[in-house]
């Protein structure tokens, strides 16, 4: 189910460059990990799209929805003048999420702002018991965002970063492939750039591991509309077919995309 909604901001604050950690007090019905809230970005109707952004975290009992983002052009920019206090427009929760699987061995593989919807899918994975592992990829430590927040939960957080900086050096996708040579999971979810991702989906395809990625594509109505954000997959009997990635996805089984 979505809903319209106002939300207040609690606070709007860097993290790190260029990129904020947004608290919004709003009542949610049922956020799942994976889905995204389409927020309106400018106080007029410029500019006139919302901007989707995912679910980083939420609190039912504070009614506090948390967002994780970063200022590459105009709505991210007039989000981050937002202060406590003002008001923003917000439809959602929408989309599909990921779907735990029946194994409690979890890997989860976030490249850059992919921790955005991981964190949620990370923290709701160990409160169900769960055992989390989170491999996070990023070009520098700079990049490797709000993990000391996971800190208490129990969750096996695994660094790279490109440069050497902090944790592995190389490729986060990389670091994964060392660990499948001896360790087991249920399922792997995965969220990043376009290549980490077909990488993830490789490697649990070679292994046979049930594979969940969250795609970014460019959207306008976010309700599966206007045909706007079309992915191409891989049908039942191997025929190609289009899905909106707003309405069908954005999360998809790594194993229906056309990479
Ligand atoms: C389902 C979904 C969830 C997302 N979750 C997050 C999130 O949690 N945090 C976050 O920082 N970003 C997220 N994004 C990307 C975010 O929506 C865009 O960065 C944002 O809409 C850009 O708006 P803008 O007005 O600031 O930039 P624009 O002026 O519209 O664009 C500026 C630049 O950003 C690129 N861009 C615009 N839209 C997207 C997009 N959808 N995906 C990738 N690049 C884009 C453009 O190609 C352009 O180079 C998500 C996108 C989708 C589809």
């Amino acid at each position: 189910m979505s809903s319209l909604w106002q939300g207040e901001v609690v606070a709007n604050t860097a993290v790190g460059p260029d990129i904020y950690h947004l608290r919004l007090r709003t009542a949610l019905p049922g956020p799942r990990p994976g889905q995204f809230v389409h927020l309106r970005c400018g106080s007029s109707w410029d500019p006139l799209l919302r901007r989707p952004l995912s679910i980083h975290d939420y609190n039912p009992a504070r009614q506090e929805l948390e967002l994780l983002y970063q200022v590459v052009g105009r709505g991210t920019a007039w989000l981050a003048g937002r202060r406590p206090g003002d008001f923003l427009d917000g439809l959602g929760p929408l989309g599909r999420g990921f779907t735990l699987p029946p194994g409690p061995r979890v890997a989860l593989v976030a490249g850059g702002l992919g921790i955005a919807p991981l964190f949620f899918l990370a923290r709701v994975a160990a409160a169900g018991g769960y055992q989390v592992t989170l491999y996070v990829g990023a070009r520098s430590r700079d990049g490797l965002l709000r993990l000391e927040t996971l800190q208490g939960l129990a969750v096996e957080v695994q660094r790279a970063t490109d440069d050497g900086s902090a944790g592995f050096a190389g490729p986060v996708t990389s670091l994964l492939a060392r660990h499948l040579e001896y360790k087991q999971y249920d399922g792997i979810f995965a969220c990043g750039p376009r290549a980490m991702l077909a990488e993830v989906a490789k490697l649990a395809g070679q292994r046979g591991i049930p594979a969940e990625v969250s795609l970014e594509e460019r959207m306008a109505c976010g309700l599966g509309a206007c045909r706007g954000c079309v992915v191409a997959l891989y049908g039942e009997d191997g025929s190609i077919a289009y899905e909106n990635v707003c309405s069908a996805g954005p999360v998809f089984p790594a194993e229906k995309i056309v990479w």
